[in-house]
């Protein structure tokens, strides 16, 4: 099956990033990836959607939006929001009716960062999502680039260690993140997760040093969300957009951290008696189901999980299969060693077996 490389959340001089829409689409081509898409906080851009294209190589940017309410304090409960045509800014105030007004205007609604911890040195707040009574959402972001940073920032000397050396920061999805993924899942609800770079090329000034941390660029080689299409982009706008949408919002994608070494070409994949089903799907426990999984090379350890119990583990196998007659939800992590640090590699979305 088709694979597309998709970097989502960013921001540009229309909210509070330093780079425009030109400067985002050629680090997209640069970065090779396949789709980007733009999502300034409260402000839905128009006129930007379409393919950019550099000598023979070219990009699809998508518009969204990043939608919190401004007068909320501290400012939590950012929605993602994709594919809805409109702004929705308007419904801020609420993330339920905010949810429902996405859901209605043919959208999609994923929780930004979870879990935002607060960089008391940086005068970053904590800016995780609080309002979980919040129901009809796609899904979540599992992994944001710059929550992970905050995480990592005691001290403005650490903050200077990072911004040189910002390929030392991306480890793994932020474990309560990944709990209360694995929370929502069982209740029985389906729960997409995404990862998203969080991306504003922010610029540095500190102790005399001037830098541009985190360029898009960067970012756009590192967590990404890949996702898995019945047919390639065809080059037409309307036509890839609904294609990518309708795989994010199936769950038909995993998230990867492509720095430490690409991740496409990974596969997580159910055989029943009547259907052979993929990541986000459903698929009956009844006569057995066998689990495949495959990654694009063998340097790294693969754990399938159920119900967020990790029940077996690979290391140094490039695919497993798993046969099980017990219904649960399975997914997929690979880690491998990167900088002198197991990472998190890949995350898969979960295959439900009811
Ligand atoms: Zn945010
Ligand atoms: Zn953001």
């Amino acid at each position: 099956m088709p694979e597309v490389i998709v970097n989502l959340h960013m921001h540009t001089r229309y909210s509070d990033g330093s780079g425009n829409h030109r400067d985002i689409a050629g680090a997209g081509i640069a970065a090779g990836v396949d789709v980007v898409i733009v999502t300034d906080h409260n402000v839905l851009v128009d006129g930007f959607e379409g393919y950019y294209k550099e000598k023979n190589k070219k990009v699809l940017m998508l518009i969204g939006e990043e939608v919190h309410d401004q007068a909320r304090d501290p400012q939590k409960n950012h929605l993602l929001v994709f594919g809805a045509g409109r702004e929705l800014a308007t419904y801020a105030d609420s993330p339920q009716r905010l949810i429902d007004q996405v859901r209605e205007a043919g959208g999609l609604a994923f929780i930004a960062h979870p879990d935002d911890p607060a960089a008391p040195v940086f005068k970053e707040t904590d800016i995780s999502w609080e309002d979980w009574s919040a129901q009809n959402y796609h899904g979540i972001e599992l992994w944001n680039a710059l929550s992970e940073l905050k995480t990592v920032l005691p001290t403005k000397l650490h903050g200077a260690f990072y911004a040189f050396f910002p390929k030392l920061v991306a480890t793994q999805p932020i474990p309560a993140t990944i709990a209360k993924w694995d929370e929502l899942l069982s209740t029985g609800a389906k729960v997409v997760a995404i990862g998203g770079s969080d991306a504003h090329a922010l610029k540095m000034s500190m102790a005399g040093i001037h830098r541009e941390i985190y360029p898009y660029e960067f970012h756009f080689r590192t967590v990404n969300t890949h996702v898995i299409t019945p047919e390639p982009l065809s080059g037409e706008v309307n036509h890839d957009r609904k294609m990518i949408y309708e795989g994010m919002a199936a769950g038909h994608c995993f998230v990867g951290y492509d720095l430490p070494a690409p991740t496409r070409g990974f596969t997580f994949t159910a055989q029943g008696m009547e259907k052979n089903v993929s990541m986000g799907d459903e698929i009956s426990a009844k006569n057995g189901v066998t689990l495949q999984a495959k990654l694009p090379d063998d340097n790294a350890e693969m754990r399938l999980l159920k119900d967020g119990i990790v029940i077996q583990t690979w290391k140094n196998k490039q695919s497993f299969a798993h046969i099980t007659t017990e219904a649960g939800v399975y997914r997929v992590e690979a880690y491998r060693r990167y900088l002198g640090k197991q990472r998190g590699w890949i995350y898969s979305n979960p295959i439900y077996v009811r």
